[in-house]
C-alpha cells in the first residue's frame, strides 16, 4: 500500500514541477557519512597526533556549528579550516559514490509524464562536479540548482523565493522531495504544495521517520 499517494493517476495530474534533492534523496548519503564520520576524522587524527575518538569529537564540534549554512557544504571552508584537501579526499573514495534503487527509473518516468525536474542540492560546485560525473544523473535535469548559486541554503525561506523566481514554477503545482526536514519545512513556509520526505537515506542504516508531519517514501518505486 502506498500511503504518500494512494491515486497515482490524479496525484500526478496536479503536478508540473518535481524538485529533489540530491545526497541522500537520489545518491545513497552512505558515501557523506562515510566521509565526513570516518575518512576525514581518520585524516585530521594523522594530521595533528589526536586519537580517532578525539578527531571525532572535535569535528562534531566544528560540524555541529556550521549546520545549515552554507559553509557547511563549502568544500573550500572545510580544506581551510582543517588543513587538509577535502575535495582530494572525496575523489580517493569517489568509488563509494552510488545512485539509490529506482532513481534512474523515477527519472525516465517524469520525462515520459513531461514533467520539468531540478536537481536542488546545497552541495557544493565541487561535490556536485564529481557526484555528477560518477553518476551521469545530469542528462535526466531540465535544471541543476545549487545553493551557491543562489547565496542561500535550502534551509533558509528566501531560497525558496528566490529559486521560485528563477525557474518559474507555480508553488502549488510543486514536488519538492528532501531527506532531511529543515529545507522542507523551508519550502513549506514558501508555499511549496507537495512536500514528501525521503525515509531512506544511507543504505546501511534503517529509514528515518519524519518528526514534522511530511508524507514520506522510502524509495521512488512508491511513486511510480
Ligand atoms: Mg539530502
Amino acid at each position: 500500500m502506498n500511503r504518500a499517494i494512494p491515486d497515482k493517476k490524479a496525484f500526478w495530474s496536479q503536478i508540473d514541477w518535481v524538485l529533489l534533492d540530491m545526497d541522500g534523496t537520489l545518491l545513497d548519503k552512505y558515501f557523506d557519512d562515510y566521509f565526513w564520520e570516518t575518512l576525514v576524522p581518520q585524516k585530521y587524527a594523522e594530521k595533528y597526533g589526536l586519537s580517532v575518538q578525539e578527531a571525532k569529537e572535535e569535528l562534531m564540534r566544528f560540524y555541529r556549528r556550521e549546520e545549515g549554512t552554507l559553509n557547511w557544504t563549502d568544500l573550500d571552508f572545510w580544506s581551510k579550516k582543517l588543513n587538509l584537501d577535502i575535495p582530494a579526499l572525496k575523489e580517493q573514495i569517489k568509488h563509494l559514490i552510488s545512485v539509490h534503487p529506482y532513481v534512474e527509473d523515477f527519472l525516465c518516468f517524469l520525462r515520459q509524464q513531461q514533467k520539468k525536474t531540478a536537481l536542488v542540492t546545497n552541495a557544493h560546485y565541487k561535490s556536485l562536479a564529481l557526484k555528477m560525473r560518477q553518476t551521469r544523473l545530469d542528462h535526466h535535469f531540465d535544471h541543476i540548482i545549487c545553493a551557491f548559486d543562489i547565496g542561500l541554503p535550502k534551509e533558509d525561506k528566501e531560497f525558496w523565493f528566490k529559486l521560485q523566481q528563477r525557474l518559474k514554477f507555480d508553488p502549488n503545482r510543486t514536488l519538492f522531495i528532501d531527506d532531511s526536514e529543515p529545507p522542507l519545512l523551508a519550502a513549506k513556509e514558501a508555499g511549496i504544495k507537495y512536500l514528501f520526505f525521503k525515509s531512506k537515506a544511507n543504505s546501511k542504516l534503517p529509514p528515518k521517520l519524519p518528526l514534522n508531519g511530511f508524507k514520506s517514501i522510502s524509495s521512488f518505486k512508491e511513486l511510480m
